[in-house]
């Protein structure tokens, strides 16, 4: 604390007339003329700044959640870019509030629709947390389910030859992965594994989430959401592997190296998948 100014961390904000909570990095308290504490509300970023107002209209509803909560007037912020180590002011005006309230209720239209927008990639999205949960590159393309698996899960398409499917358990990728899990299920049936920590556990958890993940993002009954549940399969599939890959190393496992080559180089399913 300076003389005229506090700074507050990690401060928790709400407003109840926009419908949002969350937390300011740091508000400083500016003392005023009149001897008056108003806020500042800081907004620290690791990048540079954007091209477009995001970052204002991220700061500008931290200043409108702090004005309802405090009762007063916040005519300004700050934000600053770890980047390139600068801190600018932004200021409060009406446009850059009306884009904020509009927002928000933007936001709640599309909670109330139970409705994720659809992430567009663009050059942030490469640093942004959220980008394993959000996969711009996968789901934001215009593709089909057919060419997305052609690409990226290396499915075979025939000419003319393309299968649909109006049940999951028709899927020959489904009845792989249920084939798979059985053999799993078998393989740690042999009481060494009974010696070997969690290892089954594991192994069990990671098969059965493939055929399940199939199931579920064809039931969910969106492209979208089909994308995102096959590569949860492909990374359950992986974590099979890995952890056969494991016990292979295991010497007291010598004997079952050739099953587990194997569940290792099961072959894909050479048909397609086009969801009806
Ligand atoms: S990854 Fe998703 S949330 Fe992050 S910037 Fe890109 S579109 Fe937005």
């Amino acid at each position: 604390m300076r003389n005229d100014v506090r700074i507050e961390r990690g401060m928790p904000l709400r407003s109840t007339e926009l419908g949002l909570n969350g937390k300011a990095d740091v508000v400083e308290f500016h003392k005023d003329e009149s001897g008056c504490w108003i806020p500042f509300p800081v907004e620290y970023k690791r990048g540079k700044p954007k091209m477009d107002d995001c970052d204002k209209i991220q700061l500008c509803a931290q200043a409108l959640c702090l004005e309802e909560m405090l009762n007063v007037k916040i005519p300004s912020g700050a934000l600053f870019y770890g980047k390139t180590r600068h801190r600018f002011d932004v200021e409060f005006d009406d446009a850059l509030c009306k884009e904020t309230k509009d927002t928000a209720v933007r936001l709640h239209d599309f909670i109330d629709a139970r409705k994720t927008p659809k992430p567009v990639y663009m050059a942030k999205c490469d640093s942004c947390s959220f980008f394993d949960i959000c996969m711009p590159k996968a789901i934001g393309r215009k593709t089909s389910v057919v060419d997305y698996l052609k690409e990226n899960l290396k499915f075979e398409i025939c000419k003319g030859d393309i299968m649909t499917f109006d049940r999951f358990e028709n899927v020959p990728v489904w009845q792989d992965g249920i084939k798979l899990t059985t053999e799993v299920f078998k393989l740690i049936e042999d009481k060494r594994f009974r010696f070997k920590g969690d290892i089954a556990n594991q192994i069990q958890r990671a098969a059965l989430s493939i055929p399940n993940n199939i199931a579920e993002g064809f039931e969910r009954g969106t492209t979208q959401e089909l994308i995102a549940f096959l590569y949860y399969a492909r990374g359950s599939a992986g974590e099979v592997r890995s952890i056969l890959a494991v016990i292979e190393q295991i010497p007291v496992f010598d004997d079952l190296k050739s099953e587990i080559f194997i569940y290792s180089n099961k072959k894909r399913s050479k048909k397609s998948l086009k969801k009806h």
